[in-house]
């Protein structure tokens, strides 16, 4: 049995699962998404993803496509119909196909739903913690409204190219005046040199991370208090601890940003810890501690 996707009502194997050429996703980015984790078959965080869709759906004047009881019946399926026990399942929403226009079409189009699942393996990334990861910078060159969710990734695409190409695992994205925004598919965060847990403030420039979210508030029961700041690239080489934070990085340590190694160049103590949390809270052992966390 192959993959299998969703697209709008139906379940289609993988390699047949195609949309219309003129859904305005494909044509204009006109589209949101979010990515749940699925750890032991179980999803991490659900309902957090899920407000933040409505968010972006909210802030993008779309219709959601159907109900989150329905769409949360979805989700289950194709992760059964893919044998997910540990995973991520994809879900995209856009304005749906109408004639090509900038301006929403006039007569208002389905919203298309597309959702999909795969399989990951956990080890690889408990390997590439272990040894922690580099990352370069890049200049953040997207637009203003980050907090969207939106399938617009153009720039966040450069960047984790140019990441690749330079041997690293991520970008971290800088602004006009030399502050870290977030990676290009992640939250950033350090341990200054006072030994504060520092990330930035979620405001229109940063994705609010679903992990960020989790692990302030699993931070904060651990008795570590965040402060939530702006930091710039030259704090960033400086600090104790560099690390960034995904639903598929989970807690990941940097060790090298650009050519200045972090700290002693391992992980370091603060990351380790809250990788170790992060995880237990995945698997459910802790799982209440983060409970109600909202975007
Ligand atoms: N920032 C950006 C730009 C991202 O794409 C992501 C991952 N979707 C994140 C931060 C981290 O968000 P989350 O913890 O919800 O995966």
């Amino acid at each position: 049995m192959g993959r299998v996707a969703y697209v709008n009502g139906r379940y289609l194997p993988h390699r047949h699962a195609t949309v219309h050429i003129e859904d305005r996703g494909y044509q204009f980015a006109d589209g949101i998404y979010e990515v749940v984790t699925v750890s032991g078959g179980r999803f991490v965080d659900e309902i957090g993803h899920l407000e933040r869709l409505d968010r972006s759906l909210r802030e993008l004047e779309m219709d959601a496509p159907m109900s989150r009881a329905a769409m949360r019946v979805i989700m289950r399926e194709v992760v059964r119909r893919n044998k997910v026990r540990d995973g991520i399942v994809y879900l995209q929403i856009t304005r749906g196909v109408a004639p090509r226009d900038h301006a929403f079409p006039a007569t208002p189009t389905r919203p298309a739903l597309v959702m999909t699942a795969k399989s990951m393996s956990m080890a690889g990334g408990a390997a590439r913690a272990a040894d922690g990861i580099k990352a370069i910078t890049a200049p953040d060159i997207r637009w203003d409204r980050c907090d969207i969710k939106s399938v617009a990734l153009l720039p966040n695409c450069l960047a984790k190219q140019a990441a690749r190409e330079a041997g690293a695992y991520e970008a971290l994205l800088v602004d006009a005046d030399g502050m870290i925004t977030e990676g290009s598919s992640t939250n950033a965060w350090m341990v200054d040199e006072d030994g504060n847990l520092v990330t930035r403030q979620a405001d229109n420039n940063i994705l609010n991370g679903i992990t960020r979210l989790a692990l302030n508030a699993l931070a904060e029961r651990d008795g570590v208090r965040i402060v939530e700041r702006g930091f710039s690239v030259d704090e960033a080489k400086r600090a104790r601890e560099l690390f960034i934070t995904s639903s598929s990085s989970f807690v990941m340590p940097v060790v090298q940003l650009d050519d200045s190694v972090i700290g002693n160049g391992k992980p370091g103590s603060v990351a380790s810890r809250l990788r170790e949390i992060y995880s237990a809270y995945m698997t459910g052992e802790n799982r209440e501690a983060a409970a109600g966390v909202g975007v």
